[in-house]
């Protein structure tokens, strides 16, 4: 079976590594004319580590990125409310958790498929399905037929688009600024992520290397993010947190630092038509609160590819992949959507009530959530 994938994000490549492991022809339509080195990082946790031991890239990316054994919410002083200790997690797993420069992982991922064409520039605009096949039309006027589709072009989905009506990007009303700076902060910072929540804005900061550090802050805006944040001096902005938080963002060269808005999808009930998939942002993308949007797309893809190793139909491989991946994509989604905006109050007395209960919530309730997230979900092999 040969498939076709659009998009060559960590999703779509991860889909690749993995449909290529089962025996499968693949071949990759991407819109952008060449791979950026984007000045942000990423957080893997164990649920993605633990697909990428199985793909046997887990030692590679351990080895490229920096390894994080615990997540720290603090308060905008750097005084801990909640601390997810990750080792009793990787006894269990069998993995570690790791932070990596997002292009490393993304040369990591390319280099596995060498030998699988993939074209760059290769823009969808519209993609048809009829009995005859699937044809899928490009912005440069070039067209592709195919027999099986896999879209993993992200929250804005093109494909998504050409086959689901009303699906429903949601904009959370926080703006994001992502940098990467080297700096060399006391030894605990090389191994823990820290986020400082404070009055309507955020903080958090990781090691992806050695005195090499991704760092995030986020920030209310009520109706644009641009206009009300032009002319944000970042460092001052966050000069009401621990003196840390102003010393990384001074630190970091300001031409290097990225700029978004926080938005996902509104859960849709349906990834699949017929012989068409969506894996992913384009399926469930999230806010990224929890760090799990792209540890969500990594479980899909193996799922995916095991799905389709299984079933000789790939419209039976879709309903069994949906089946299984949907329930925990979609509690990714909604949670991340409700932390982003605890994390992110703004009335004094919530906060204090908010703090109060993160410091008091016993570790071995914080704790079932995160090993329902780091537990993958898996294909059921008949034997
Ligand atoms: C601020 C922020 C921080 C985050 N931090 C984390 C984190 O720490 N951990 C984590 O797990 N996740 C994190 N995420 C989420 C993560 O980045 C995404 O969930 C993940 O990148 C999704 O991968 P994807 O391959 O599905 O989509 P994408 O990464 O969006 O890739 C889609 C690809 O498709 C291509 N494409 C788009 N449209 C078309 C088209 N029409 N035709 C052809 N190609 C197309 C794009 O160019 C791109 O290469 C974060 C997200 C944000 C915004």
């Amino acid at each position: 079976m040969k498939i076709i994938i659009i998009g060559a994000g960590i999703g779509g490549l991860t889909t690749a590594i993995a449909l290529k492991q089962r025996g499968f022809e693949v071949e990759i339509f991407e819109a952008a004319p060449a791979f950026k080195k984007a000045g942000s990082g990423i957080n893997l946790a164990l649920n993605a580590m633990q697909v990428y031991k199985k793909l046997g890239l887990y030692d590679q990316i351990l080895e490229a990125g920096s390894y994080t054994n615990a997540m720290i919410i603090t308060d905008e002083k750097l005084q801990p409310l909640s601390v997810i200790d990750m080792k009793p997690f990787e006894g269990k797993f069998g993995v570690k958790s790791v932070a990596i420069h997002r292009a490393t992982l993304h040369q990591i991922l390319l280099d596995q498929l060498a030998d699988v064409p993939l074209h760059l520039n290769k823009k969808v605009k519209d993609v048809k399905q009829s009995e005859a096949g699937i044809e899928v039309a490009f912005g440069d006027g070039t067209m592709q037929q195919a027999s099986v589709l896999i879209a993993a072009d992200g929250i804005h989905s093109a494909v998504r688009k050409s086959i689901f009506d009303n699906t429903t990007i949601r904009a959370a009303k926080q703006i994001c600024w992502r940098g990467i700076t080297k700096i060399e902060l006391p030894p605990n910072y090389q191994t823990e992520l820290h986020e400082p929540w404070g009055k309507g804005k955020r903080f958090g900061f990781v090691a992806i290397a050695e005195n090499e550090y991704y760092w995030y802050a986020l920030a209310n805006y009520k109706e644009d993010y641009r206009k009300e944040f032009e002319q944000v001096d970042l460092a001052k902005f966050y000069s009401d947190f621990n003196p840390l938080v102003s010393q990384i963002i001074k630190s970091t060269p300001p031409q290097n630092i990225l700029t978004n808005e926080l938005l996902d999808l509104k859960p849709i009930q349906r990834w699949y038509q017929k012989n068409i998939c969506l894996l992913g942002d384009s399926a469930h993308a999230t806010t990224p609160n929890l760090g799990q949007g792209a540890c969500q797309a990594i479980e899909s893809a193996l799922v995916l590819a095991d799905c389709l190793a299984k079933h000789k139909e790939a419209e039976k491989a879709f309903g069994e992949f949906q089946s299984i991946r949907m329930k925990k994509a979609i509690e990714v989604v909604q949670t991340s959507w409700r932390v982003g905006k605890i994390a992110h109050l703004e009335n004094g007395l919530l906060i204090k009530i908010r703090n109060f209960v993160l410091k008091n919530t016993p570790a071995k309730i914080a704790n079932k959530q995160s090993e329902r997230i780091f537990e993958i979900d898996k294909v059921v092999v008949p034997q």
